[in-house]
């Protein structure tokens, strides 16, 4: 699975935001890797930058110094929706009258086709749904825009735009003297607010899709943005309101930033993520135990959850697989053979650690299945006496459209063998997925939405029969929660285990 984007914002006069806003999206690498960019104003005038390749590719010294100002936002992209190509990298930027802003979006909208066409725009070019909607909002502005009245008109047309949008997002804009930062009714993809300076005397104020993107350039948490919520930042401080009608407002915040997406210090419903996915494996040490002699986690996002299985399990915990770190968290692999070659230049078992052991191996999530074969094959070879694999997420069982790039029903393992029939494709010798009860009491945070359409079914925000696959007739399908957890509680019951 591909992250979304990561998406940033500061307003910090006298601090040199073209570099804190490197550093910001720097520390949200991990979201999106294919393109970066950033748009800095100097109160008057709004300048773009963005090009594609990792933030490090696309910046340097001579490029950040030449963008004074005290204001920006910055993008990291992963394409969910419009190619990936330098035309669909953010941030978006439309000029109205005398004066512009610019736009980046974290998330994927679901009624693109409707709003494109709404739009006037042209659906073969391509555009991205972001595109699409800098042009809705661009069109709501009134012609004899100007850089002093840039603010309230931008405003405005967010007011009239977003309640027509549907789907995931977390958009941060600009203009010559604002940031602004604005979450979809469900909060699906996270934002939060930080400080700059103390808090009787703040010196600036920053948005970012996770946590750590503040700590870097030294901004205090504040608090996350409520969904619907559109905050504006300008010289008199931070403004706050709500977009959506209250009944529009349901939080469904992505289960899977917990699981996978999010990084390990990330601050996401008031809990660390590190510390919730070690609870992951504690829970799953109790719904599913095994005799084994070592528990090991899949580098990076299973090593939390095998840590906790271990600590609860009373098994001892050790590496068995070594991570190549200078190689990008992702690949585009065009096919499963590549895919699984890729798996060898990513990780390494360590021999020593793992020959004649019965391994407990602790990943985040399976998806199509390959890369899981390729790394038990590896452990195999390595000489593994057993391996039980224990899965910190229920079976991924349908695609998400919330901005995740996930395959096709048929492509989900989950989706198309019994649990059984999955042990037996990856070559382990048993197999337990976390039950979704027993995530959501590992996240611990009682009252809090989520989404889980891609565990359930349950979509949240109805999806288009245009958006999925045609052979995937089932999407959309709604799964009670017994049929879940009676697939997923258990373990498969094989032949000597
Ligand atoms: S469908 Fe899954 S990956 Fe997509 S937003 Fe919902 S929980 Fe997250």
């Amino acid at each position: 699975m591909k992250e979304a984007c990561g998406v940033f914002g500061v307003y910090a006069p006298g601090r040199g935001v073209a570099h804190l806003t490197f550093d910001g999206i720097y520390a949200l690498q991990h979201r999106g890797q294919e393109s970066a960019g950033m748009a800095v104003s100097d109160g008057q005038t709004i300048t773009v930058v963005k090009d594609m390749g990792l933030v490090s590719a696309v910046f340097d010294e001579r490029t950040l110094s030449g963008l004074p100002g005290s204001l920006a936002i910055g993008h990291t992209r992963y394409s969910t929706h419009g190619s990936s190509d330098w035309a669909n990298a953010q941030p978006v930027y439309r000029s109205v009258g005398r004066a512009g802003f610019a736009l980046g979006h974290n998330g994927n909208l679901t009624n693109t086709p409707a709003l494109t066409e709404r739009a006037g725009m042209l659906t073969s070019i391509g555009a991205s749904d972001s595109d699409v909607v800098a042009e809705l909002l661009s069109q709501a502005v009134p012609a004899d825009n100007e850089p002093a009245s840039a603010g309230d008109h931008l405003r405005q047309a967010l007011r009239t735009v977003l309640p027509g949008l549907e789907g995931a997002f977390s958009f941060v804009l600009l203009d010559a003297t604002h940031v602004y930062g604005v979450r979809d009714p469900h909060g699906f993809r996270p934002l939060c607010l930080g400080r700059l300076g103390p808090v009787d005397h703040p010196e600036g104020w920053v948005l970012a899709s996770e946590s750590p993107a503040l700590d870097v350039i030294g901004a205090a948490f504040v608090r996350e943005l409520e969904p619907g919520e559109l905050v504006v930042i300008d010289e008199t401080g931070v403004h706050s309101e709500q977009l959506f009608a209250p009944e529009a407002i349901d939080a469904k915040l992505c289960i899977f930033e917990f699981v996978y997406f999010a990084r390990p210090d990330t601050r996401l419903y008031g809990r660390e993520v590190h510390g919730t996915r070690r609870h992951m494996g504690e829970l799953l040490a109790e719904q599913a135990p095994v005799h084994a002699d070592l528990v090991m986690g899949v580098p990076d996002s299973g090593v939390p959850a095998a840590e906790g299985y271990a600590r609860r399990s009373g098994i001892p915990y050790g590496q068995g697989l070594i991570k190549n770190r200078y190689i990008g968290r992702t690949f585009i692999e065009p096919d499963q053979l590549t895919r699984a070659n890729g798996v060898r230049r990513k990780l390494n078992p360590l021999r020593d650690n793992v020959a004649g052991k019965r391994l407990i191996v602790v990943d985040d999530s399976i998806v199509r299945g390959t890369t899981t074969r390729a790394i038990v094959g590896m452990l195999r070879d390595a000489g593994a006496a057993e391996v039980h694999l224990r899965i910190s997420s229920p079976p991924f069982r349908w695609p998400c459209f919330y901005g995740i790039d996930t395959p096709n029903r048929d492509d989900l393992l989950a989706a198309n063998l019994s649990l059984e029939a999955i042990a037996e494709f990856l070559d382990v010798d048993s197999i337990a997925y976390i039950s979704l009860k027993n995530l959501k009491r590992a996240i611990d945070a009682p009252g809090a939405g989520f989404c889980d359409a891609c565990l359930t079914g349950d979509y949240p925000v109805a999806v288009p029969v245009a958006l999925r696959s045609p052979k995937a007739a089932t999407v959309g399908a709604v799964a009670t929660p017994a049929d879940v957890d009676e697939a997923v509680g258990l373990q498969a019951a094989l032949p000597g285990v």
